[in-house]
């Protein structure tokens, strides 16, 4: 009804590092590793622009044939930044994609906007990108975390690995990037959803969401050989088996997919702001981490 209603902005972003991602290529091989460890990797918009601008470096040199997405932290990440000091959800960017500025917009189109960009726009972007990627997963892929590691083209876990999307408890059906039904069978994603529970490394690598598990100290050197192994193929090839594959996926209507039901999600937030005031119902990650603890310990 009206733009004037701009929601209260919360106090600035106080960042931990000027390099929430780190950015090393040799031998053909880039590694970009997400590193926020003293809050698990939680990705604020510092780390996705971050994050983008690494993969940028990667498809321009020449010399990188394959891409690993790592953490050197606890986890891989524990999803989208809801609660530390580093939160920048009021913060302006320079955008990637044809969006305009989410900043100064209020009512329910501040999330849209800003969400178009970072979280849909930018996976669909990775996705999308010229080399193979490998996302290299350890510990928790929680949410956010999720989305990360689908769109890279394999994901090789540790086997203390897991992964969770425990959203439906803030009213969504699921994270914005909503692969599920592509990722898992629909009925695995349906119990993936509606539990909300931790999926073991070993249970994703059963439903084919995951390339291979290993032992935690192998991980490393398991997924280095790998991206040796592709590396050593030529790189148009590469980039042509990658962009067949999407394509059939876009054909069997992922894309479309995620697109409605990114409207979905927005539709869940928009609700949540007009229920409870706040267009995540409140939830911090300090919180959504103790109903993840009781949840475990109920299982137990
Ligand atoms: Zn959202």
């Amino acid at each position: 009804m009206s733009d004037a209603i701009v929601p209260k902005v919360d106090s600035p972003p106080v960042y931990e590092t000027d390099e929430p991602v780190l950015y090393h290529a040799a031998e053909g091989i880039a590694r970009i590793t997400l590193n926020r460890p003293q809050f698990h990797n939680v990705q604020n918009s510092q780390m996705s622009y971050a994050l983008d601008d690494a993969f940028k470096l990667a498809v321009d040199d020449d010399d990188v044939k394959v891409i690993i997405l790592k953490s050197d932290a606890k986890h891989f990440t524990a999803g989208h930044d809801i609660g530390s000091p580093g939160r920048d959800f009021h913060s302006s960017f320079e955008r990637r994609l044809m969006w305009y500025d989410h900043a100064n917009k209020g009512g329910a189109e501040k999330a849209y906007i800003r969400e178009q960009e970072v979280y849909l726009g930018m996976c669909k972007r990775w996705r999308a990108l010229p080399k193979p990627t490998i996302a290299q997963v350890h510990g928790a892929c929680i949410a956010g975390g999720l989305m990360l590691a689908w769109v890279c083209d394999l994901i090789i876990a540790s086997d203390d690995a897991f992964f969770q999307d425990p959203v439906l408890q803030m009213g969504f059906p699921g994270v914005e990037y909503f692969a599920h039904a592509h990722e898992l069978n629909p009925r695995i994603a349906k119990e993936f959803l509606f539990l909300g529970e931790r999926m073991s490394a070993e249970r994703a690598y059963q439903m084919g969401m995951v390339n291979r598990v290993v032992p935690r100290a192998d991980l490393e050197a398991e997924v280095a050989r790998v991206a040796a192994r592709i590396a050593e193929q030529p790189r148009l090839a590469l980039q042509l088996a990658k962009q067949a594959v999407n394509h059939m996926e876009t054909l069997a209507g992922k894309e479309a997919g995620i697109d409605a039901s990114f409207g979905y999600h927005h539709f869940a937030h928009a609700n949540n702001q007009l229920v409870s005031g706040d267009y995540i119902a409140g939830f911090s990650g300090k919180s959504m981490a103790e109903k993840n603890k009781e949840r475990e310990a109920g299982k137990a």
